[in-house]
């Protein structure tokens, strides 16, 4: 690899960003959960370094009694229909990803999530509530350094007829491509480096999505209780879309599965440099493909920019020890 110094001019390359971030004020969210139905509050805190994003969860009947939840690989309980921190029937955050991924996409490393309830309001489906709320109150630069990790090598998991996998790659991208046997999605592909400015133009607005067809088994089985019009496209049993607005991108399905997967995979409590590639895949392929990646010491490495260039592109990463927060499975 080239040392590259920003300014450099040809390929505009990927950043890496020394520092580690935390948001400059308190931001607060109220709203339902999707699977929960239920009214919950959530608060992002500000948080030192190396806290990374760690879940504080505790009851709307008992806010003093809490339960810290990291949210890495090691803290996952669920992965059905959405991402859980902690055990479903105990102390939990559920549907953490479309927040995960606001963080994620955003550079924000550290924070606090004060939950009281048990799931992440769901607001209106996609990530732009949260990407508004970070960028309307800013981040703030700490003194320590922001590691990555660095994929090494090819890590693939197969799943049925889904699979994911990791490739090495200077910059972070994601190519998702989804095929449902429905005409209103069929078969959509998205394939792009990931940058704050791709994710908020392009993902942050995708909104998850469900068929109406499923929706009494959902129910039945205590899923999807919050799910309306407001929050979810709705495909209806006759293969249309309900919602009177139709949808936000043309594309909005493979988009959002983009959106899950960039949230899912911050669960590894560090960036990556890598391309994920996932076909048919969903929470629990994400989790399983990030899993065997952190699980095989040989295919990362932690890596950091030198210290004399906190800020570069295409730069030259020098290995480190695993920092305590991010998730470690060897
Ligand atoms: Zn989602």
């Amino acid at each position: 690899m080239h040392a590259g110094l920003h300014g450099d001019k040809g390929k505009p390359g990927f950043v890496v960003l020394g520092y580690q971030t935390t948001i400059r004020e308190k931001l607060e969210f109220s709203g339902v959960g999707v699977h929960s139905g239920q009214e919950v509050m959530m608060s992002l805190l500000p948080a030192d370094a190396d806290t990374g994003i760690v879940f504080n969860v505790s009851s709307p009947d008992n806010p003093y009694d809490s339960v810290d939840l990291p949210a890495n690989l090691s803290s996952v309980g669920a992965t059905d229909l959405c991402t859980v921190l902690g055990s479903l029937s105990g102390p939990h955050a559920a549907t953490i990803e479309h927040l995960m991924a606001a963080l994620r996409a955003l550079n924000v490393d550290n924070v606090i999530v004060e939950l009281e309830g048990r799931e992440v309001p769901v607001m209106d489906g996609s990530s732009i509530v949260f990407v508004e709320a970070i960028q309307s109150v800013g981040l703030t630069s700490l003194a320590a350094p922001r590691c990555y990790i660095r994929v090494n090598k090819p890590v693939r998991v197969e799943m049925g007829a889904s699979w994911g996998e990791f490739v090495p790659y200077e910059g972070t991208r994601f190519e998702v491509e989804i095929d449902f046997d429905c005409e209103a999605i069929g078969r959509q592909k998205f394939a792009s480096d990931i940058t704050e400015d791709v994710f908020c133009k392009e993902l942050s607005r995708a909104r998850t999505f469900g068929f109406m067809k499923d929706v009494e088994r959902l129910w039945a089985a205590g899923f999807a209780l919050g799910s309306s019009l407001e929050n979810s496209v709705v495909i209806g049993d006759d293969n249309r879309i309900i919602n009177p607005e139709g949808l936000r991108y043309k594309d909005e399905f493979v988009r959002h599965k983009t959106l899950d997967a960039i949230g899912d995979l911050a669960l590894a409590g560090a960036p990556i440099l890598g391309c994920y590639r996932s076909y048919r895949g969903g929470h629990k392929l994400n989790a399983m493909v990030l899993q065997a990646l952190l699980s095989d010491r040989d295919a990362f490495d932690f890596v950091q920019p030198p210290k004399s260039r906190p800020r570069i592109m295409h730069g030259e990463l020098v290995a480190v020890n695993a920092p305590a927060y991010a998730a470690v499975l060897v």
